[in-house]
């Protein structure tokens, strides 16, 4: 090891820094596919900065408030790790970073009050459901307020639609060709609740019976990323409780954000007496995508009617899926088996639309200026319809098109599917 990092001072954690900091050899590759980097052209807002500043301050070098603003900047969006020939954890680095010196950090009143505002709501969907309703009325001031307010407001969609009380157990239509358990996800309850009934229906199509089991929660992921450790292991510990990975074939989110966060449970509860146990259910863990492309090639899907006229649909990459899961083809293969579908390909698709978690909530302007990057990316393409596997995205995206006068529905990729089997397409 090429450093002075008090390892054993810091634990598992510890380990995991120094790890990812040992294994950077300061290339530069990286540069290119940060999206703050693309942005601010600064070394310091990009990965290899934010590395080097990171050792820093471990090593007791650099104070941690001279880091601290290069280190907010960055999105967690995994962009550097895909695109690191040396296969630098990047993202287990930042994350640990962030929960290690959290506690360190000095806030003013307004940034504790907001993030406990935002930890309090983001994983409570009937609290935010009730925030979000609240706040549609409020959208109409959104011009006049600072923009960490007025970002929040933008993102609501034009209608915040009803949460639905989904089933606890659907059976499969047919044969029963698999049982899985699925994770209904945070802000999409509040926001899309139609994701989660249109992943159900999908799935009965095609033989699997789905089980929402009780007691689960939010992933933690939104916990885990803005350095709130003990929060993140208070929900990943209730949800170990409530998935038992011996009971099911899968354990399925439609969220690429939080698929991503049940994967990380092996790093979050590293060195503590649950680390077993979160490696069983991490490798459980599925996106619907990648669940119905296994399907597809064994044995195939139900049939898709075809579209009433020729349909262009621009796929955008979430970051949690592409990057942090590797899950690029699935979603384009599902989406092709439409007939009459052609997919588009999104210019710089790899770039992060700004959504990134609660990054929209933290970093307004940056996240503002990368979402209308984002979609005038898409609107390049000339799409009859916009699909994404994430709702932060799908917020995201939504809220972008419509601020440069565009009416192009945005879709999950799963209602796409499920709107193609009921002939709506
Ligand atoms: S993170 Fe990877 S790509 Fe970036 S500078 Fe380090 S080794 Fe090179
Ligand atoms: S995670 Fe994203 S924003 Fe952060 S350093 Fe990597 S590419 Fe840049």
């Amino acid at each position: 090891m090429n450093h002075d990092i008090p390892v054993g001072q810091l634990g598992a954690q510890g380990e995991i820094m120094a790890h990812a900091i040992d294994a950077c050899v300061h290339c530069g590759f990286c540069l290119p596919a940060c999206p703050t980097y693309a942005l601010l052209g600064d070394e310091m807002d990009s990965p290899r900065g934010r590395i080097f500043l990171m050792k820093e301050v471990l090593e007791g070098e650099l104070p941690l408030f001279d880091a601290a603003p290069h280190l907010d900047r960055c999105l967690g969006c995994m962009g550097c790790v895909t695109a690191c020939p040396s296969g630098v954890p990047y993202g287990e680095l930042i994350t640990s970073f962030r929960g290690w010196s959290e506690p360190q950090r000095e806030r003013s009143a307004f940034d504790k009050a907001k993030r406990a505002a935002i930890l309090k709501i983001l994983p409570a969907p009937k609290l935010f459901s009730v925030a979000a309703r609240i706040g549609q009325y409020a959208k109409p001031l959104a011009p006049l307020l600072p923009s960490a307010l007025r970002s929040p407001l933008d993102l609501l969609p034009e209608h915040v639609p009803a949460m639905q009380n989904l089933p606890r157990f659907t059976p499969a239509q047919g044969e029963r060709r698999a049982r899985v358990a699925f994770l209904e996800g945070c802000a999409q309850q509040a926001l899309a609740p139609n994701f989660n009934a249109a992943t159900l229906r999908v799935l009965a199509h095609n033989g699997v019976e789905v089980v929402i089991p009780g007691g689960q929660g939010c992933c933690g992921a939104a916990a885990l990323h803005t350095g709130a450790r003990g929060e993140a292991l208070k929900l990943a510990r209730a949800n170990l409780k409530a998935f038992n990975p011996d009971d099911y074939d899968a354990i399925l989110s439609n969220a690429g954000g939080c698929g991503a966060g049940l994967r990380e449970y092996p790093e979050v509860l590293r060195g503590l007496p649950e680390e077993q146990a979160a490696q069983a259910l991490s490798a459980k863990v599925m996106d619907i995508s990648t669940f119905l492309a296994h399907l597809s090639e064994d044995g195939g899907l139900e049939p898709f009617e075809p579209t009433s006229r020729p349909l262009s649909v621009a796929y955008h990459d979430a970051c949690h899926l592409a990057h942090a899961q590797g899950i690029r083809a699935q979603p384009r293969a599902l989406l092709r088996l439409i007939p009459g579908v052609t997919v588009l390909e999104v210019p710089e698709g790899d770039l992060c639309c700004g959504s990134a978690g609660t990054y929209n909530l933290e970093q307004p302007d940056l996240a503002s200026q990368l979402g209308a990057r984002k979609a005038g990316n898409v609107l390049s393409t000339k799409p009859d319809l916009v699909a994404s596997g994430n709702i932060g995205c799908h917020t995201q995206l939504q809220s972008h098109l419509r601020r440069q006068g565009s009416k192009v529905p945005v879709h999950h990729t799963i209602e796409i599917l499920d709107l193609a089997y009921r002939g709506e397409l």
